[in-house]
């Protein structure tokens, strides 16, 4: 068993606790000591740089990596989307992501391809399709294309967007598919949204009765229902029906906070992908779009204070869309600055595995844990516009082997 010492730099554990001067041992893809090298062992020397767990974003579209509408009005070739699917997925390996949850557009077939390692990509848990109401967000046909023309968007084996469920037994057919396409959570749309031209982000979608069907489906396989929720009314409806965790929660207010924390329902709150809209970088999404984004920055950022004061598990997920998915790390620099870079970099490694449900494989540099890390050029906990940098994230680890080395 051949070990290597990641040596000489500082660690942050990914606990919240503060950087320390150690040493870390890995062999064949698993963190198995943790202390100083001794002499003669086989060194990577970090000289000085701090080493992080490999970043987690629990909310990202790998599905969504060409231009929306050119995407949704094929005018793109399965062999070019695909392209884009995997440029998006070594990019987030380069900015020191080494896991993503796909909350929604990708077909197990994606899944199965970067886990064979055929391409350069990240660990991916996926939802497959989202789950959404006819009438609904998650749904972007032209305006004259029938719902049931939906599914004429899909590329088996490449990607899905969403399955549209007009009541509780479309609904719990859909999930059953998605599951044997090879979801291993499911995400319900439950609230309106801001990209698509169909509703308003309060209103409440899905019933707490069909909400609940998808809920019991997925107990039945060991797993939980995510929802991508804006609005207080659906997220509550979303509480009421059993699911594990918010998206977005935009308007969670102290009520709402309460009850989550009753529950144990995490929140994953989604900076980037805003900012990314209000900078224009994704040009190619619906005109009414901008307008629909205004304010929902600072009330997702009164959201998340509340969140936090009430104890709420806070996750942490970029949610960017469209080809330019370069700076994951976007939505580290926005938390640090709403909170503090450790919070930022904790919801981003452990408490995301926990909310994912691999907290007892990844998400800590801690013996046992598998080897997913990052070393950093410059220190992001003094600075962090440095986690938005991918040129900064100069050693990339991926179950023990290299994926990136430019120090
Ligand atoms: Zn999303």
């Amino acid at each position: 068993m051949a070990e290597t010492w990641y040596a000489g730099g500082r660690v942050a554990d990914g606990s919240g606790r503060d950087p320390s001067a150690v040493d870390v041992c890995v062999t064949d893809g698993i963190i198995t000591k943790i202390g100083q090298a001794p002499s003669g062992a086989t060194t990577v020397d970090l000289d000085g740089r701090l080493l992080t767990p490999g970043l987690m974003d629990a909310h990202v579209h790998l599905g969504l990596s060409s231009p929306i509408r050119a995407q949704f009005g094929f005018e793109l070739s399965a062999a070019e989307i695909a392209a884009d699917i995997f440029t998006s997925a070594g990019f987030a390996l380069d900015a020191g992501f080494t896991t993503v949850r796909d909350t929604g557009g990708i077909d197990g077939g994606v899944v199965g391809v970067l886990a064979k390692g055929k391409v350069r990509g990240p660990h991916v848990l996926s939802c497959g399709p989202v789950q959404c109401q006819v009438g609904g967000h998650g749904y972007y046909g032209a305006e004259w294309e029938p719902t049931a023309m939906w599914t004429e968007h899909h590329i088996p084996g490449l990607c899905a967007l969403s399955l549209m469920s007009g009541n509780a037994d479309e609904l719990r057919k859909n999930v059953r598919e998605t599951f044997r396409r090879g979801a291993t959570f499911l995400k319900l749309c439950v609230t309106g949204g801001v990209v698509g031209g169909h509703d308003r982000l309060a209103d409440t979608q899905f019933t707490v009765d069909e909400i609940a069907v998808a809920v019991e489906e997925a107990a039945a396989r060991g797993t939980y229902v995510t929802v991508h929720a804006h609005g207080k009314e659906g997220i509550r409806n979303a509480i009421r029906a059993g699911v594990r965790c918010i998206e977005h929660g935009t308007d969670i207010d102290e009520q709402t906070a309460a009850s989550m924390r009753e529950h144990d329902v995490a929140v994953v709150p989604t900076f980037a992908v805003i900012e990314q809209l209000l900078d224009d970088g994704v040009a190619d999404v619906d005109p009414t779009t901008v307008e629909r984004v205004t304010g929902v920055r600072e009330r997702m950022a009164a959201a998340l204070e509340i969140a936090r004061s009430n104890g709420l598990r806070i996750g942490l997920g970029s949610d960017l869309i469209g080809p330019n998915q370069q700076r994951r790390g976007e939505e580290l620099r926005l938390r640090s600055e709403l909170e503090s870079p450790m919070h930022a970099l904790v919801s981003a490694t452990s408490v995301n595995a926990n909310i994912l449900g691999v907290g007892d494989t990844v998400g800590t540099v801690h013996v046992g844990m598998r080897a997913d890390l990052t070393v950093w050029q410059e220190d992001p906990l003094e600075d962090p516009g440095v986690f938005a940098n991918p040129d900064m994230a100069v050693l990339v680890v991926k179950s023990g082997a290299t994926a990136k080395d430019i120090r």
